[in-house]
């Protein structure tokens, strides 16, 4: 059975990029009728919030991505230090106690050789004495995998065959001085009792993934397929960290995107398929296919959200949205023809409140100066309200006959003297929900 997951961190809230490794994950257990995990990487005491992880749950309950079920990493301390143990058994596993200075020290000199800032493993060097002097003087040192000196290859889900040399990666540190275990220990021990059978995350974790493979194998666990998803740009290219502020899933949510839109364009963005909307869960999940994406960095511009969700408003039956309308204060016996007259010129539902002040209250009327005693002569013609479902068609035939004006020089003067606007729902509609007559 397949087996995926999606592992955020709780220290902020759900972003789009986080969006992606979410939904290909999700997509995955479910094409496949496998399951899928939500992980709480919260081995980060300090940053790790409740309200976040709170956040994280309620953000994808709303775009609809259910998990089968919901693990935390804080829980799982003692599997932790069982791992560890265990890698020290195996002298895979050592302390060290150099500084965050001394480190950066090593690095820059050897960059300044031209050589790649590995760590030089010195500590293995270390006497137990020595061991017992730098504790007492630095306190706790911090422990590091002591990784296998060959190639680590895997064929990749999304990149294809990779290879990397382990010479060239630093022995990961999996404990820190202050004993917290780091992300690489927690995630590998989780992966291996879960079960998971697939991991697809951002590229940015591809050279963690070949130190995984490692830990994975001496822990004696089954390596899981990897795949590496681009990473997610601005419309320019630019990184997109600097607007995520603007790209919080809850903001998208604030503003109004609808989830199958955001879900639609995520499914497909990066791919070699076109983006579709698509009307349900069921549909997204058959459409998709891990194969189609590639290496290159994806442009998103949320810009191309708002479109979609105005195509999947145009689509909702009246039910789904009796109650926001009712809200408006639009009533009861009218609620479903008001639904029907704006829902294809909207863009997100709050466009409905515009909508429904026009009809209310009556709008600016949008005059040309040399339409304006036509409208007035026109406006005269109107019954009285209220306003039927044939209003528009005798009335504008009546104002023909006295005007002599027809096509679009009758009826596009009208629409903007009635409505304000020059573009919207059909007029015939648009009358009947008049509360008021329509006025210069
Ligand atoms: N918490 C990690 C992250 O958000 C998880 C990475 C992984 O998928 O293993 O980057």
């Amino acid at each position: 059975m397949t087996v995926t997951r999606f592992a955020p961190s709780p220290t902020g809230f759900l972003h789009i990029g986080n969006l992606r490794t979410a939904l290909f994950n999700y997509l995955i257990a479910r094409k496949t009728g496998g399951e899928f995990v939500l992980r709480l990487d919260d081995t980060d005491p300090e940053r790790s919030k409740q309200e976040y992880a709170d956040a994280i749950q309620q953000d994808l309950e709303w775009l609809g991505l259910t998990w089968d079920r919901v693990e935390t990493q804080s829980n799982r301390l003692e599997r932790y230090e069982d791992a560890a143990q265990k890698l020290r058994d195996i002298g895979r596993f050592y302390e060290c106690f150099e500084t965050p200075v001394e480190l950066d020290l090593k690095r820059k000199k050897q960059l300044n050789m031209g050589k790649p800032p590995v760590y030089d493993r010195s500590a293995l060097s270390l006497s137990e004495d020595e061991k017992a002097a730098l504790r007492t003087e630095r306190g706790n040192g911090h422990w590091r995998f002591k990784l296998d000196l060959e190639r680590i290859d895997w064929t990749d889900g999304i990149l294809g065959d990779l290879s990397l040399d382990a010479a060239s990666v630093s022995d990961p540190v999996l404990i820190r001085g202050d004993g917290q275990f780091l992300y690489t220990l927690a995630s590998v021990c989780d992966d291996i009792d879960y079960g998971i059978t697939h991991v697809v995350r951002g590229s940015d974790h591809v050279t963690n993934t070949a130190t995984q493979i490692q830990i994975i194998k001496a822990l004696g666990g089954t390596v899981p397929e990897f795949a590496h998803h681009s990473l997610l740009t601005g419309p320019q290219g630019e990184a997109l960290s600097k607007r995520l502020g603007v790209l919080a899933l809850r903001d998208l949510r604030e503003q109004g995107v609808e989830p199958m839109a955001l879900l639609s364009l995520m499914a497909r963005l990066g791919s070699s398929q076109p983006v579709e909307l698509r009307a349900s869960m069921e549909e997204l999940i058959e459409g998709f296919d891990i194969g189609h994406f590639g290496s290159a960095p994806t442009k998103f511009d949320v810009r191309d959200v708002f479109p979609l969700t105005g195509r999947v408003l145009a689509a909702l039956p009246f039910e789904t949205v009796a109650s926001e309308v009712a809200a408006l204060g639009v009533p009861a016996e009218k609620g479903e023809a008001f639904w029907n007259v704006v829902r294809e010129n909207i863009t997100v539902k709050a466009d409905m409140a515009a909508w429904w002040d026009l009809f209310r209250d009556g709008a600016e009327a949008l005059v040309e100066d040399e339409d304006r005693a036509f409208v007035a002569e026109a406006f005269a013609m109107l019954p009285p309200l209220p306003y039927g479902a044939d209003t528009w068609s005798s009335w504008t035939a009546a104002v023909k006959q006295a005007t002599g004006r027809k096509g679009r020089g009758l009826f596009m003067p009208l629409r903007k003297a009635v409505t304000g606007r020059s573009k919207g729902p059909e007029m015939a509609e648009v009358l009947p929900l008049l509360q008021v007559a329509p006025k210069l």
